[in-house]
């Protein structure tokens, strides 16, 4: 099985490097798709987004860390992916993953959604938390690694 983890990772998360090493050991291929949205206004660059997560996850040997942009699931027929991998962390996950779920199913009905539940102590974690918390002076060394958190902290100057 070919499978497609796509996010925004602004920046990757223990949250999400825990998602990628668990689906890298069921899949054949996982394609970590950085998404290119600008609507999102990410604090990092796509190029940035990329290089991180090629620093944390770059040795695993059946992925490969790319960019994309517009509808993923054609970015997934173009990958050859017959899978979708999306982390669950809370019920309010929930709403917004089962509409893009069946969106996908009915745009490309070959492409499966497939769930991975958090790992408990990540069950909190998101890429704004730690953004906000780095803004405001916080230690942020539980929740990336140190690669991402000196980034972090040069691009809010401290
Ligand atoms: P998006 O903007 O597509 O939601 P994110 O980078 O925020 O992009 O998240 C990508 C995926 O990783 C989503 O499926 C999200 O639910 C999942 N994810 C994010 N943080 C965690 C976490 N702490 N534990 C498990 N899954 C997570």
């Amino acid at each position: 099985m070919i499978a497609i983890y796509p996010g925004t990772f602004d920046p990757a998360t223990y949250g999400h490097i825990d998602i990628i090493m668990r689906a890298s050991k069921v899949v054949d291929k996982l394609i970590v798709a950085v998404l290119n949205n600008s609507a999102k206004q990410p604090m990092f660059t796509v190029d940035e987004r990329l290089q991180m997560l090629n620093e944390t996850c770059g040795d695993i040997s059946n992925i490969e860390i790319t960019a994309f942009s517009g509808l993923l699931i054609e970015f997934a027929k173009h990958s050859g992916a017959n899978a979708i991998i999306r982390g669950l962390r809370a019920v309010s996950d929930f709403e917004y993953e089962f509409q893009m779920a069946l969106t996908n199913k009915i745009l490309n009905e070959e492409v499966e959604t497939l769930f991975i539940s958090t790992s408990a102590r990540y069950a909190y974690l998101s890429s704004s938390i730690v953004k906000e918390v780095a803004a405001l002076g916080g230690c942020v060394e539980s929740m990336v690694p140190a690669v991402i958190g000196d980034r972090l902290l040069q691009k809010i100057g401290k």
